[in-house]
């Protein structure tokens, strides 16, 4: 399953950061999720409940944050939201986007103890 590796790509990094700060307990970790990253929110969730056990994540409250898809239009330079990787552009109707948001999985803060 795609989602368990990412889990435990998640579980590695924030681990790393985690130890660097000297934490023991991490409390909470905020994830970001690009609505255009591939990922299935649910089976990210049921990986990660999986991924933590063990680990100074285990007890760690889960924030996962949904991040829009954006994108820009390479004809006209339009910006627009999408959930699709190929949504034509709303104004000049060119199937052209440039993605700019909405791609990436990131951890983006942690809460240690
Ligand atoms: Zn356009």
């Amino acid at each position: 399953m795609h989602e368990f590796s990412i889990a435990m790509d998640i579980v590695d990094i924030a681990t790393s950061s985690a130890m660097k700060e000297e934490a023991t307990v991490v409390k909470e970790i905020e994830i970001e999720i690009g609505q255009l990253s591939g990922v299935v929110m649910e089976a990210l969730e049921f990986s990660l409940e999986a991924a933590v056990k063990g680990t100074i994540l285990e007890n760690a409250r889960r924030n996962l944050i949904i991040v829009e898809g954006k994108a820009r239009c390479t004809q006209c330079l339009t910006e627009y939201d999408t959930d699709t990787l190929f949504k034509p552009c709303p104004m000049c109707q060119a199937c052209a986007p440039d993605v700019i948001q909405g791609r990436d999985l990131r951890v983006k803060s942690l809460i240690v103890e």
